[in-house]
């Protein structure tokens, strides 16, 4: 296997979820992260969510709901996804 570029830790990886899941990141460091969220049983949750977050989110904003009701329905989705939302 060559494996020239070293795994993400857990810190690095949940700190570049969220671009990591909005594909702001360079193609080098979304395939770091992905590596990282494949392979990590403890990230792959967080990853999950965010998935499913930015997914609701956008499915509400093609609604042209108000805001509240975005959050609403974003939070609604994700405690359907069995995600425990605060
Ligand atoms: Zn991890």
């Amino acid at each position: 296997m060559s494996d020239d570029m070293p795994m993400l830790d857990c810190r690095s990886a949940m700190q570049q979820l969220w671009d990591y899941v909005d594909g702001e990141l360079t193609a080098e460091r979304m395939q770091a992260v992905e590596r990282h969220l494949d392979a990590c049983a403890n990230c792959h949750p967080h990853a999950e969510f965010a998935e499913r977050f930015l997914a609701a989110l956008h499915q509400t904003r093609e609604d042209r709901s108000c805001p509240q009701d975005v959050r609403a329905k974003v939070m609604a989705s994700l405690r359907d996804a069995g995600m425990k939302v605060t």
